[in-house]
């Protein structure tokens, strides 16, 4: 959030950006280096890449400029690798398209190719094998739907029960039926190995069905030496299900709109939304809320009144970031989208001056230390009595920072830390700004530095308040410290 610009640009100060954290999905429509750079400036923490879509040399350019930005505003910037998971795919059709003309018959088949007039082939060989009289067949983003009305050795007959049109590689979903695909393929293993080697902040998996599934993830990375965070997107019936047991083994969470609304009926959506942040809360886990946030911001410059209050209550419900997916990626207006969450959340928090904002749920007490957030706890309520100008953090690991963050102070609160891979974590966890620090165990230098840089960029003046919090281990001989400082 001290994001030293370009000489003619004012450096902006830490009021300028909101404490909810924004992820932005690279696409076409921003991947050149200056849009990148100017989604930062407008709000952007965390740069999403999804493997779904693009290409490597795509996806290492976009790498390329973001760790460029970072190094020259001297801002760590997190990066998510976002992996596909067991997404079933139509194949390929020829001319890019085919309509499904109400109650006309379809067949899946096996293979690869289309078999005229009527015959679809999608990427999960056992499709074929796995559906049941009944089931329904949702295809193109739920804008098409099929029922099957017979299987057969070869091929499963469905009946089109909402016409429409379909594209190549458009997603096929199955809600309700249980799928024997394995939760990551030879693809999945590939990009984790690719993100591991760029050193990603984050990897998130699709489609994940139970805990298994992000242990065998958490495996993988831990072969390859990745620390990556392990993101759980929840989309799937059956995750939501098993809610509790993959918020736990989960480093981070996302409630992935866009599948979860055709997986499970649409109009439960928010409630399981609040479900699923809840749930994070209680676990100490980070929590983003994805998809058509400002869906309308992909062709007009302006958001709608529903937009801009499902932003507004995503956060109030507890969230601690809010994706752009279209917006950033293929929208016309990336930055004003960035720019538009970022007005929504900083008026959101804004009415939470002097006190804390709502905390949905507590902490679940085997997951933090009780010293740990006796003392954050503490630091948050002590900030607000002194009407603190800041709270500082300093964590090594992160582990303080984002129990921190988890008691919603309204105080701006900077996470300190010399490690670079743990400041870009940071990007994810609600209101820690993070900013970097030469090592000291000695909380005098560490007073002189937040002195200093809070002076430079216009956050402190002279007489303020300061509560410094010392993270696990920062300190010899303390297990967490908290102590006022005035500027
Ligand atoms: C979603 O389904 O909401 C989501 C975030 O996943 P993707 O963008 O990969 O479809």
């Amino acid at each position: 959030m001290s994001r030293s610009t370009p000489t003619t640009v004012p450096q902006p100060s830490i009021h300028q950006y909101a404490r909810t954290k924004i992820v932005a999905t690279v696409g076409p429509a921003c991947q050149d280096p200056d849009v990148l750079h100017k989604l930062v400036l407008a709000g952007t923490d965390v740069f999403r890449l999804n493997m779904a879509h693009g290409n490597q040399a795509q996806h290492d350019q976009a790498v390329q400029a973001v760790r460029q930005i970072d190094r020259r505003l001297d801002h760590p910037l997190g990066i998510l690798v976002d992996l596909a998971g067991p997404k079933i795919r139509l194949g390929e059709l020829p001319g890019g398209t085919f309509t499904c003309q109400q109650n006309s018959k379809i067949r899946f088949v096996r293979g690869d190719t289309f078999r005229p007039p009527n015959q679809l082939v999608t990427n999960y060989e056992r499709l074929v094998d796995e559906l049941d009289e009944g089931d329904r067949v949702v295809l193109a983003d739920a804008t098409v739907e099929l029922v099957v009305e017979s299987c057969q050795r070869d091929y499963a007959e469905c009946r089109v029960v909402q016409a429409g049109q379909v594209g190549s590689r458009q997603g096929v979903n199955l809600p309700g039926v249980r799928l024997s695909v394995p939760p990551m393929d030879d693809e999945d293993r590939r990009a984790a190995r690719w993100a591991a080697a760029r050193e990603a902040d984050f990897i998130s998996l699709s489609f994940v069905r139970s805990p298994h599934d992000l242990i065998e993830l958490k495996q993988l990375l831990q072969d390859l030496g990745s620390n990556a965070m392990v993101i759980a997107k929840i989309e799937k019936a059956e995750a939501v299900d098993k809610l509790e047991s993959i918020v736990q083994v989960a480093d981070a969470v996302m409630v992935a709109r866009g599948d979860l609304g055709v997986e499970i009926d649409l109009a439960t959506v928010p409630v399981v939304q609040k479900q699923i942040i809840q749930a994070c809360n209680r676990w100490n886990k980070p929590v983003i809320v994805a998809t058509q946030m400002l869906a309308s911001m992909q062709s007009t410059p302006h958001p709608t009144r529903a937009e801009v209050t499902d932003v507004a209550n995503a956060i109030l419900d507890g969230s601690d970031a809010c994706m752009l997916s279209g917006e950033t990626a293929v929208g016309q207006y990336p930055v004003e989208s960035v720019r538009m969450m970022n007005r929504i959340a900083l008026a959101t928090e804004n009415q939470f001056r002097g006190r804390n904002l709502p905390q949905p749920a507590d902490l679940t007490a085997e997951q933090v230390h009780p010293i740990t957030l006796a003392v954050v706890s503490g630091a948050a309520r002590i900030a607000t009595q002194l009407d603190a100008s800041l709270l500082v953090v300093a964590s090594r690991s992160g582990a303080t920072a984002l129990t921190l963050s988890k008691k919603r102070p309204f105080t701006p609160i900077i996470g300190i830390s010399q490690q670079r891979d743990a400041l870009r974590k940071m990007n994810l966890y609600w209101g820690i700004a993070p900013i970097h620090t030469a090592p000291s165990h000695d909380l005098g230098a560490l007073k002189r530095f937040v002195s200093a840089w809070g002076k430079e960029n216009g956050s402190l003046q002279d007489g303020d308040r300061v509560v410094i919090v010392a993270g696990t281990g920062v300190t010899p001989d303390m297990h967490n410290a908290v102590e006022v400082h005035q500027v």
